[in-house]
């Protein structure tokens, strides 16, 4: 076999499986948005037709916020498109310096370090944590990010993935270990694909007990949750109780960008011994003045976060009554604490469809017949079995659209024979 042909084969499995990665071309016109133009027949005949996004992880819209905008393009102007270096030869902009400040005292904690991506954050970050303390074990919730798991391999350290926020396993796994062994507790916020929302304090309580470092990805939560945006972390008030909180600037903030939040000298260790921090190209200015921007307005804009949330609960609510909800389609709400005394609740909507090739029958027919752009979710982003469509709402979004979104969802779903729907 050459080597073109091993290619050839997998992407051939890849298809067959329904699995086969399509991206759609897409136009997001400044001020549209969820509005965006799709390439349909693109590079071959440019046929243009308008959709309305339904998976977007630009949460609260924040990339076409005026105020963002400005400060990116002025940003250029200012200092020009790229850093020219790496943090350590002549890459550190003093837009670098101001967004770490703005970070640090975002999630109440002495000092930051910022990245090209919340993916290097967890990866850089984990692996140099768990490859230089002495015997490190980490504990992985088995719903952690790519990146987390990457950085845990990178680091060679032992590890126990404990069952999806369980606390009975976690204990265990902590209690087999000497006290005075170093430990990590690495876990998730917000779970992307599930929307489900860890036991943070419980988590913390462990940590505690067993003598474990705590290193929490809030990537789906900033900007949403909390009284100024700062993650469930906040609304939770336990910022001061993690020791390490981890972010993005892509989601919530719109833009691009990681970060994490910690002490001085966790930060400092950090920052010089992680290579993906070290030797890279860092941020363009002009995109942490943009970053910077964002955290501003998302900290003021109460506003924002309540139209939001409004939009969110009409759509939960909505969805809650419609046919999807026969059989579990609609995850989110098997989720027990959603109701709960705390008032928590999670943004992501998944409906699980379970089944690769029907998932994407199901987002075509939407997108080709309806105008919804949803994005099928299969393996490996979630486990064979459990592909599904992740519906995020938008403030932008009217309860019309959301209601046009349920109505087709249900008719696509009912048209094309699944069962569960079908009532
Ligand atoms: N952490 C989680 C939980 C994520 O879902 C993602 C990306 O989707 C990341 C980290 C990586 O963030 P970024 O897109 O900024 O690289």
């Amino acid at each position: 076999m050459t080597y073109d042909q091993f290619f050839k084969n997998h992407l051939e499995q890849l298809k067959q499986e329904g699995r086969y990665r399509v991206f759609i071309d897409l136009e997001r016109p400044f001020g549209k948005a969820p509005h965006a133009l799709w390439h349909k027949n693109s590079p071959q005949k440019d046929d243009i037709q308008d959709v309305i996004v339904w998976c977007s992880n630009d949460y609260l819209g924040m990339s076409h916020h005026p105020e963002v905008v400005s400060a990116l393009c002025f940003g250029a102007q200012l200092y020009g498109a790229g850093s020219g270096g790496t943090r350590n030869i002549s890459g550190t902009a003093h837009p670098h310096v101001l967004l770490e400040q703005d970070i640090a005292a975002f999630h109440q904690k002495e000092a930051g370090l910022i990245f090209s991506s919340g993916y290097v954050a967890n990866e850089a970050t984990i692996s140099a944590l768990a490859s230089h303390l002495p015997n490190c074990v980490i504990f992985s919730d088995d719903k952690n990010h790519a990146s987390m798991i990457q950085g845990i391999r990178n680091s060679r350290a032992e590890k126990y993935i404990f069952r999806h926020n369980d606390m009975v396993d976690l204990e265990e796994q902590l209690a087999s270990i000497p006290r005075a062994q170093p430990k990590l507790i690495a876990f998730t916020s917000v779970y992307s694909m599930d929307g489900d929302i860890a036991p943070i304090k419980e988590i913390c309580a462990l940590a505690k007990k067993y003598g474990a470092l705590t290193y929490l990805d809030e990537v789906h939560a900033v900007g949403m949750y909390g009284e100024t945006g700062a993650g469930v972390s906040e609304f939770l008030g336990m910022q001061n109780e993690l020791d390490i909180i981890q972010g993005n600037f892509a989601k919530g903030f719109g833009v691009i960008g990681g970060y994490i939040t910690s002490s001085s000298n966790l930060i400092d260790f950090i920052r010089s011994t992680a290579s993906g921090f070290i030797f890279t190209t860092s941020m363009p200015p002009a995109i942490a003045m943009a970053a910077r921007a964002s955290l501003k307005v998302i900290q003021r804009d109460h506003e924002l976060r309540a139209r939001f949330w409004k939009n969110v609960d009409y759509f939960k609510d909505a969805i809650q009554k419609s046919p999807l909800m026969l059989e579990n389609m609609v995850h989110s709400y098997c989720w027990e604490d959603e109701t709960g005394e705390s008032g928590l609740r999670s943004h992501i909507v998944p409906v699980i469809i379970g089944n690769a090739g029907l998932c994407k029958k199901i987002c075509d027919h939407l997108l080709n017949e309806y105008r919804i752009y949803i994005q099928p979710i299969n393996y490996p982003t979630v486990p064979v079995g459990q592909e599904r469509l992740r519906i995020t709402i938008t403030p932008d979004h009217t309860f019309e659209d959301i209601d046009y979104l349920l109505s087709s969802l249900s008719a696509v779903c009912r048209l094309l024979g699944d069962k569960r729907v079908a009532a």
